[in-house]
């Protein structure tokens, strides 16, 4: 493990956590199909139920193939733990309700991925829990919007379609002086351009249905414990069992034990193993992701029918020195989105596209595009379309691993005929 972390991103995102002597020499782990496992003894199953070993018992709770996945995600992204579950949302649903009893409160960014803004806004009301939604990059809102009731600090690396990129360092600064952690939604960063538990985050979850897998293949999304958060404070004083059991690893203990089981938010193996044949190829497809996607947004922002583009590698990005900072240089993602002249414009423009996909997904290694207000949006009012920035001139693209100058030809085709 030591040497593991000394070497580069790029070599351990394909090693970390294999061990092919444990699988016949098989450099992927197999996918263990099956829905429990035996038990030589009675006393081995008693130990395993009692946390005693770590033997697999039955699908809902772990997976063979899954753990190699779990182990390899909490590597990455600097953690000490995780667990894969059936999709992104999965993960934040679990990730949340692992902290929140009724009548708690959170604070969260007022940009958030659309299902998230959904569960919390609408759903997690439903059962007396209130989400303080605030602008991301605003500390002084963040701060304001905490009270004894507040539980945790949520953020989206970059918003998922807003793009704005608060800055992590001071977010998870500011959370730890009122005691709370910080918990991000890396998805649209992945470990190759940010890891948040480097920068004083404690939780991190994704999507891994995106960027991490990256062949719009299988569902995913993990919750990833840093473990570094005192959980034995007066406001955590509920995780007094999860600590004594698990002691740093309490709250991905809580995730697992209380919610994950429970629910049934399991995750098929296949999708493990699809994930980490994905994660083989990340850092080269993010490369060619960020290079594609800055090459495409200066294309983007040349053309007269294009009315602007949103995307943080450009100067006058609000946040443009907060994720030159975070990033490391290395880019500033793979989406971004731009504007035409009206919704008659922006389905214009997707109808005659040809190479880029109209779907509703991101981080595929093909280039994707959607019309966020008639679609995913359809049902929204209006105030909270206008928090999360989905106006009708909006067109979002998740640009992809293609020849840039193809995916740039389709884009001109398409916009010369709007
Ligand atoms: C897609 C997405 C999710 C939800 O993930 P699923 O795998 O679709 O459940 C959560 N957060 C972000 C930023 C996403 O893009």
């Amino acid at each position: 493990m030591e040497s593991e972390r000394k070497m580069h991103f790029h070599t351990r995102v394909i090693h970390a956590a294999l061990t092919p002597g444990e699988w016949q020499g098989a450099t992927l782990p197999p996918i263990f199909q099956t829905a429990a496992h035996c038990h030589e003894t009675a006393e081995n199953l008693s130990d395993t139920f009692g946390g005693r070993t770590t033997d697999h018992i039955y699908a809902r709770l772990t997976n063979p193939t899954n753990r190699v996945l779990e182990q390899k995600l909490a590597a990455l992204e600097g953690g000490r733990g995780a667990v894969f579950m059936a999709s992104g949302m999965a993960a934040i649903t679990n990730s949340c309700l692992a902290l929140l009893r009724a009548g708690d409160e959170f604070v969260c960014g007022n940009s958030l991925f659309m299902s998230t803004y959904v569960l919390f806004a609408n759903v997690f009301k439903k059962y007396g829990i209130t989400a303080r939604f605030v602008e991301s990059t605003d500390l002084a809102a963040i701060e304001a919007a905490i009270n004894e009731k507040t539980r945790f600090l949520y953020l989206e690396t970059i918003g998922n379609p807003k793009m704005d990129v608060p800055d992590l360092a001071r977010a998870a600064e500011l959370a730890h002086s009122h005691g709370l952690p910080l918990v991000v939604d890396n998805t649209l960063a992945t470990p190759y351009l940010c890891r948040p538990l480097e920068l004083g985050a404690d939780i991190v979850i994704h999507s891994t249905t995106k960027y991490l897998s990256g062949h719009g293949d299988a569902a995913g999304g993990v919750v990833i414990d840093g473990a570094r958060f005192n959980w034995s404070s007066e406001r955590f004083s509920d995780f007094a069992p999860f600590v004594e059991r698990k002691g740093e690893l309490a709250y991905l203990d809580r995730v697992w034990r209380e919610l994950h089981i429970n629910f049934g938010t399991t995750a098929a193996p296949l999708h493990a193993y699809l994930t980490m044949l994905g994660l083989d190829t990340l850092a080269l497809r993010m490369e060619r992701h960020l290079t594609n996607a800055a090459q495409v947004a200066a294309f983007l922002a040349s053309r007269p029918e294009v009315k602007w583009v949103n995307y943080p590698g450009f100067a006058d990005h609000p946040q443009h020195r907060v994720a030159q900072k975070q990033f490391g240089g290395l880019g500033f993602g793979g989406m971004l989105t731009f504007g035409l002249a009206d919704q008659a414009a922006c389905f214009r423009f997707i109808n005659n596209l040809k190479l880029v996909y109209h779907l509703a997904n991101i981080g595929d290694c093909k280039s994707l595009v959607i019309h966020p207000y008639s679609s995913q949006y359809l049902s929204f009012a209006e105030e909270p379309k206008r928090n999360l920035s989905i106006t009708p001139d909006l067109v979002r693209l998740s640009v992809g691993i293609e020849a840039v100058e193809d995916i740039i030809d389709d884009l001109a085709q398409a916009l010369a005929k709007i």
